[in-house]
């Protein structure tokens, strides 16, 4: 049988946003989120994150300083007896200062790359699969993968979403 997946979005899901989170001191976790991650674990889906880190290919931080950051992320979790299955991440963006990474790639949301291969790595039905983001991007990569279940978490609506919450607390429900 193939797997389910929560799928998040990390900067506006699992932390708060404040542009370019790069280290532990400016990651703060949204009140709510761990309880959605235990629930989600106690309904069978894996917990995989879907993140846009553009900041790598601008040069405003390395991906040295953001595995470090995800790392200590999972350890934050674990000690919530929560275990993330694993942390996708898009380094890329066309207009970056740095040219490895300056690229027009298939992997950064709005393109569903991550999602796919996530799906392919954990053999996830992603039909069955929820993802929750902040912004349209998020909803229309998770539409373009398949994924049946798109969870809006904004104050505003959007084409790509099945479901506009304002609060974790709603996505306990969803699950
Ligand atoms: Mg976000
Ligand atoms: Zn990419």
């Amino acid at each position: 049988m193939r797997n389910r997946a929560l799928f998040l979005d990390r900067d506006g899901i699992i932390n708060h946003d404040y542009g370019y989170i790069a280290t532990r001191e400016r990651f703060h976790f949204i009140d709510g989120i761990f309880e959605v991650c235990r629930q989600a674990l106690a309904k069978n889906y894996l917990i995989i994150v879907i993140t846009n880190q553009s900041g790598i290919a601008r040069g405003l931080f390395s991906l040295d300083d953001f595995h470090k950051l995800t790392a200590w992320m999972h350890d934050q979790f674990k000690e919530h007896s929560i275990a993330i299955t694993q942390v996708y991440f898009c380094p890329h963006h066309p207009d970056g200062k740095l040219p490895e990474f300056s690229i027009i790639c298939s992997c950064r949301k709005p393109k569903p790359g991550l999602f796919l291969k996530a799906a392919q790595e954990h053999q996830i039905d992603l039909n069955q699969s929820i993802m929750v983001g902040d912004k349209a991007r998020d909803l229309i990569a998770a539409q373009a993968a398949g994924v049946g279940a798109r969870v809006l978490m904004a104050d505003h609506p959007c084409e790509a979403a099945t479901h506009v919450i304002s609060s974790h607390l709603h996505l306990i429900k969803l699950l």
